[in-house]
């Protein structure tokens, strides 16, 4: 990851610092002009002729999405010139690309603008100062690189340092989930939220942002027999359109054994 198209570009411009990633600048720089605007059937979007374009973005969305929806669509404008993609909220912003897969061009466009806005190459060496992931660090990275929660949220789990996992639930269950390598896969979210978690009640009930990460049993989200013997955390956060992201962390070593421990243990005895 820490080539890709986008750092390249950075790298090509002899960006070191958060505060210098401009994007606005990359896109004239690539031929496009950037206009906000009030937008009714998209939230950005991108129009092209040989090598000059316009990208739109809906002036209506908060600084950090309008941010996400320019990197977004300078990603369009490098890997999918002369096609025509109306950007629509549900598309931008790493949800499209786990629905979807990698290879799809929103996919694309949203890991464009991720490695965009949040280059491994300045990041990695920040998050060296951070030993465990909660929201505060998300807060304070996103407001590092003006990036949204959602967007740092998924950069810093997909950054595979920490023992942490996002879950997205809307009011229909569980939408997606962001499990790094680092944790191993027999960790595998329920789909229903359970009514013993605090994500449920800031789904169903307060759809506020938990001051603070709580302690649960790890059974509240996972199914597997061995999840009643360990501990978690849950942060969680509302996102717009109803949904919650929650932020899990274990700070278990055992549930971070690759293999089912508890299990093996029993069978010894
Ligand atoms: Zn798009």
């Amino acid at each position: 990851m820490s080539n890709s198209a986008a750092e390249k570009l950075l790298k090509a411009y002899g960006i070191v610092r958060p505060e210098d990633i401009d994007l606005e600048a990359i896109a004239w720089g690539l031929g496009a002009k950037v206009k906000y605007r009030p937008l009714k059937c998209c939230e950005a979007r991108i129009c092209g002729h040989g090598d000059r374009a316009i990208i739109s973005i809906d002036n209506g969305k908060l600084p950090q999405r309008r941010r996400f929806s320019l990197g977004h669509e300078i990603g369009h404008w490098i890997y999918h010139r002369g096609q025509l993609l109306i950007c629509r909220s549900e598309e931008i912003g790493g949800f499209a690309g786990f629905r979807r897969g990698p290879v799809s061009p929103e996919g694309v466009a949203d890991q464009f603008a991720s490695d965009l806005i949040l280059p491994s190459y300045i990041l990695t060496p920040i998050l060296k100062d951070y030993r465990t992931l909660n929201l505060k660090a998300v807060k304070e990275i996103a407001t590092t690189f003006k990036a949204s929660m959602t967007a740092t949220a998924i950069k810093l789990v997909q950054s595979n340092r920490f023992h942490a996992m996002l879950v997205c639930h809307g009011t229909l269950g569980r939408e997606w989930f962001l499990r790094p390598p680092c944790v191993p896969d027999r960790w595998f979210p329920q789909d229903d939220l359970d009514r013993e978690s605090y994500a449920f009640e800031a789904l169903f009930g307060s759809k506020v942002e938990q001051s603070h990460p709580r302690k649960i049993g790890a059974d509240a989200w996972f199914d597997r027999a061995e999840a009643k013997n360990y501990e978690i955390f849950e942060h969680t956060f509302p996102l717009p359109n109803d949904k919650i992201l929650t932020l899990l962390t274990f700070t278990d070593e055992n549930m971070m054994d690759e293999r089912d421990t508890s299990r093996s243990f029993r069978r010894g005895r």
